[in-house]
């Protein structure tokens, strides 16, 4: 049975799925295997050679029914899956620099490789499920991490732009002045820029901004014993369950997205508008307040647009995987220019 994979290469983990020519996912949840990419590309790239193995087992198919493999990494990356000659986050090991991705697990496997950045790879997952592989419509998605990541896709086809840098969404600025309850904040992101969508809507911004500013608004809160980072991962479920200093953190990144959401109505009048990522993967009742949110953080739109939905992403842990397939089943297809 011919099959594709697609290959999530995560900071710390690979992950992987196996889909049919018609679009069946054959492994339901994440399929992970370690990733070594602080030992340099040969490691990995056996790594995810090995890893692999393990995943068409898991499916229940045979290697040799693999006729495409797509592949999906954090950037820095051209279009075409060159990693940046000055390394990032991701890919510290002196080889990676300027290291084509792409060529090598291509030479590795034997196997035709599609790529995608990671963020990209997540909003064609969510692009699909909502429109299916074939749909023309266009869709913004915001995936809400460590970062801000995510993607625009527009007819259909994702929009890498001409060096590999588009749908960089989390580095577009926002007028985040006009956020109510922020004042003296200052959103700075490890990019350099002040006030960008990752500077206030992501676990970053949080750590390094929103919680030291709030904490500061509520003395003797729990969540100002713990280390930054620690307290910051505990924002989320909090919020979820009421607590009212957490909400007010998480309603600045609704508000933060909302300005966003409306920069990106008035450039694509997008079929749809999506949220992915951790931030959201809690109950349905704190998504909805949260879209409710950022939906009240949007200058009001003109009557044709106000009903454009906002969704949230499914599956997203394995988004990224699931992209990076879908991107390689385009390519046996044909479809890709
Ligand atoms: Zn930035």
């Amino acid at each position: 049975m011919p099959v594709v994979a697609g290959i999530d290469l995560g900071g710390t983990a690979i992950n992987y799925t196996i889909a049919t020519l018609d679009e069946k996912f054959l492994i339901e949840g994440l399929c992970e295997h370690p990733a070594r990419s602080v030992e340099g590309p040969a490691v990995c790239l056996s790594q995810i050679e090995e890893g692999l193995a393990l995943a068409v087992n898991k499916a229940g198919v045979q290697l040799q029914d693999i006729v495409a493999v797509g592949l999906d990494t954090p950037g820095p990356a051209s279009a075409t899956g060159v990693l940046s000659a000055e390394g990032s986050t991701n890919f510290v090991h002196a080889a990676w620099s300027g290291f084509d991705i792409r060529q090598g697990l291509q030479e590795k496997l034997g196997l035709p490789v599609t790529y995608l950045n990671d963020g990209n790879a997540g909003a064609l997952w969510g692009h699909c499920v909502l429109f299916g592989t074939g749909g023309t419509q266009t869709s913004i998605s915001a995936i809400i991490g460590t970062g801000l990541g995510g993607g625009v896709i527009v007819g259909g086809n994702v929009v890498k732009g001409r060096m590999g840098f588009g749908g960089e969404l989390g580095h577009v600025l926002i007028p985040y002045q006009s956020i109510p309850g922020i004042e003296g904040m200052v959103p700075r992101c490890n990019c350099g820029r002040l006030g960008d969508l990752e500077a206030l809507c992501s676990l970053t911004a949080i750590t390094q901004t929103i919680l030291p500013y709030f904490l500061a608004k509520y003395p003797g809160h729990t969540l100002a014993q713990l280390p930054a980072s620690d307290a910051a991962k505990r924002v989320r479920g909090m919020a979820e369950r009421g607590d009212a200093m957490c909400r007010d953190i998480f309603r600045v990144q609704a508000r933060a997205l909302g300005l966003f959401f409306d920069e990106m109505i008035n450039t694509f009048d997008p079929d749809a508008l999506i949220i992915g990522g951790g931030a959201l993967e809690t109950g349905k009742e704190f998504q909805d307040w949260f879209i409710a949110e950022a939906r009240a953080g949007m200058p009001e739109q003109r009557a044709e647009q106000a009903g454009i939905p906002i969704h949230v992403m499914p599956n997203g842990d394995t988004a990224g995987a699931r992209g990076a397939a879908i991107e390689a089943l385009r390519t046996v297809r044909g479809k890709n220019s």
